[in-house]
């Protein structure tokens, strides 16, 4: 029986897709943004371990698709009155897609709202594995700075755009790009001004934004890791209406979400 390596089930989320959702976040991650909220869930679809609190702790438990779905079908009705749902998270929710397309296709049986959030970097195909069972897709597309992507992120800028042209292409599938601003990395005019462009090839007009916090540093002391972004403050508020106003120039609308 297929399992997947999960880390955390989270219940009414109000920023991960419409409505009310509960956010399944399963293991592994090909890339390694210096920001990221889960380091937990980075590299291979394997347990990681980190000490909280004076105790070691194995992060991720290997669930079967109907565990998960029993889990998930606890919050049934909130999805039916808020037009909610469930969406699979990460890590990199690609990086399982096989147990992620049986999982999405059961889900599918009971008639619930699906979305994924991905960064399209693992490949093209591992999307279109899941696109028959998705109802949105929440895109993040940070660096469009093809060598910047590459050593920063170590991700690969033709994959993300290959992976973003299938789900902007796919019928039936509402496709919201977001940008994670990030100061020093995605947060600039340069790097904003390419992800417009990229936009505007699909005739998109709306983008959610998601402004840096510091909530995961905590997490990298448990994992015995360097924080990168150690110190950096977040966004004040004029910053963050300046990059609207980029956005709303090039007639994008731009919506503040959650956090990066
Ligand atoms: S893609 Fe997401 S999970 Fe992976 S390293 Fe970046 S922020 Fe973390």
């Amino acid at each position: 029986m297929m399992k997947g390596l999960i880390f955390n089930i989270q219940r009414y989320s109000v920023h991960d897709g419409s409505g009310i959702r509960t956010v399944v976040f399963l293991k592994g991650c090909p890339l390694f943004c210096p920001w990221c909220s889960n380091p937990e869930s980075q590299g291979a679809v394997q347990h990681t371990e980190w000490i909280k609190n004076g105790k070691t702790e194995t992060i991720g438990e290997w669930k079967t698709v109907e565990e998960v779905v029993d889990e998930v079908l606890k919050d049934e009705m909130f999805f039916r009155t808020s037009s909610g749902g469930v969406t699979l998270s990460g890590g990199e929710a690609l990086a399982q897609y096989e147990f992620a397309r049986e999982l999405l296709k059961e889900l599918k049986l009971y008639s619930i709202h699906t979305a994924i959030e991905t960064t399209g970097s693992t490949s093209a195909y591992h999307l279109k594995e899941l696109l028959p069972y998705l109802d949105q897709v929440l895109f993040d597309l940070k660096i469009m700075d093809e060598k910047n992507l590459k050593k920063v992120l170590g991700a690969n800028l033709s994959k993300v755009k290959e992976s973003f042209k299938l789900a902007a292409e796919t019928e039936g599938v509402e496709l919201i790009p977001r940008v994670p601003l990030i100061p020093d990395y995605t947060a600039n005019e340069e790097n904003l001004m390419q992800i417009i462009d990229f936009l505007k090839k699909y005739n998109i007009n709306q983008v959610h934004l998601l402004p840096f916090h510091q909530y995961g540093s905590n997490k990298y002391h448990y994992l015995g890791w360097e924080y990168a972004m150690d110190g950096i403050p977040a966004l004040s508020t004029d910053e963050i209406n300046n990059i609207k106003e980029i956005f709303i120039a090039k007639k994008i609308i731009p919506i503040i979400e959650g956090l990066a």
